[in-house]
């Protein structure tokens, strides 16, 4: 199965995929924890990458077509995967689009999640993640069980993402409202596209995907 989940910054495209990834032995492809990756390895791409991501704009469409082109040919990408962050832009979508027609292959669906502006800007800023498995928290909406210990690897070590500040949050949004919204209706005319109503509780959004998952044919 290939799966997109398309939204704003903080709709819970991250904690989605993260728990598909698990329960359906998928590949979870986010372009922005690879460009992270990027930089703290200190490659060219993440040094290009590295100036454009802390202001909160997008890194140029050659560079995460590249990116994902190369990533979705490795045999872990065989079951499937889900694309978190990617595409952002129409010319990332078409570029996805002509890769897979070449191999006969499409998108499964677009799970477009839907989420208030506000809030967006709260779960921004209340987001963090363990530094040993990349497992997200949030301040509020998503304590780790033990305070301090991450539920899923016991490790006592957290990080906060450098652009998750108030000051980039504007950027980010008006780059996804002025380059990423428009792959709404680019989706919606493919005919692949579910809206599911992402300001509900984390499960009730995972369930809503589930039940989108299970009526594809
Ligand atoms: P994205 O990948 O779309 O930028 P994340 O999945 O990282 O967003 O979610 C942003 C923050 O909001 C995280 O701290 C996460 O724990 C929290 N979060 C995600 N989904 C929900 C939800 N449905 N309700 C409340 N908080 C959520
Ligand atoms: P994310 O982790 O998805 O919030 O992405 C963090 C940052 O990485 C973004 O603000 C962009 O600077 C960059 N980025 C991630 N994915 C893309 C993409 N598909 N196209 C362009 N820039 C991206």
């Amino acid at each position: 199965m290939k799966l997109i989940l398309l939204g704003p910054p903080g709709a819970g495209k991250g904690t989605q995929a993260q728990q598909l990834a698990k329960n359906r032995n998928l590949i979870q492809l986010s372009t922005g924890e690879m460009l992270r990756a990027a930089v703290k390895a200190g490659s060219e791409i993440g040094l290009k990458a590295k100036a454009l991501m802390d202001k909160g704009e997008l890194v140029s469409d050659d560079v995460v077509v590249g990116i994902i082109a190369e990533r979705i040919e490795k045999p872990d990408c065989k079951n499937g995967f889900i694309l978190d962050g990617f595409p952002r832009t129409l010319q990332q979508a078409a570029a996805l689009d002509t890769m897979l027609a070449s191999k006969g292959d499409r998108m499964d669906a677009v799970i477009e999640l839907k989420v208030d502006y506000n809030r967006l800007v709260e779960r921004i800023v209340g987001r963090y993640a363990c530094a040993n498995c990349g497992e997200g928290y949030h301040d509020r909406f998503k304590r780790p069980k033990v305070r301090g210990v991450c539920d899923v690897c016991g490790s006592t070590d957290f990080t906060r993402r450098a652009d998750d500040n108030a000051e980039t949050v504007t950027t980010r949004m008006m780059a996804y409202y002025r380059e990423t919204s428009p792959l709404i209706g680019y989706y919606f005319c493919k005919g692949n596209l579910h809206a599911v109503d992402g300001m509900a509780p984390i499960e009730e959004v995972a369930v809503a995907i589930a039940d989108i998952l299970a009526k594809l044919p």
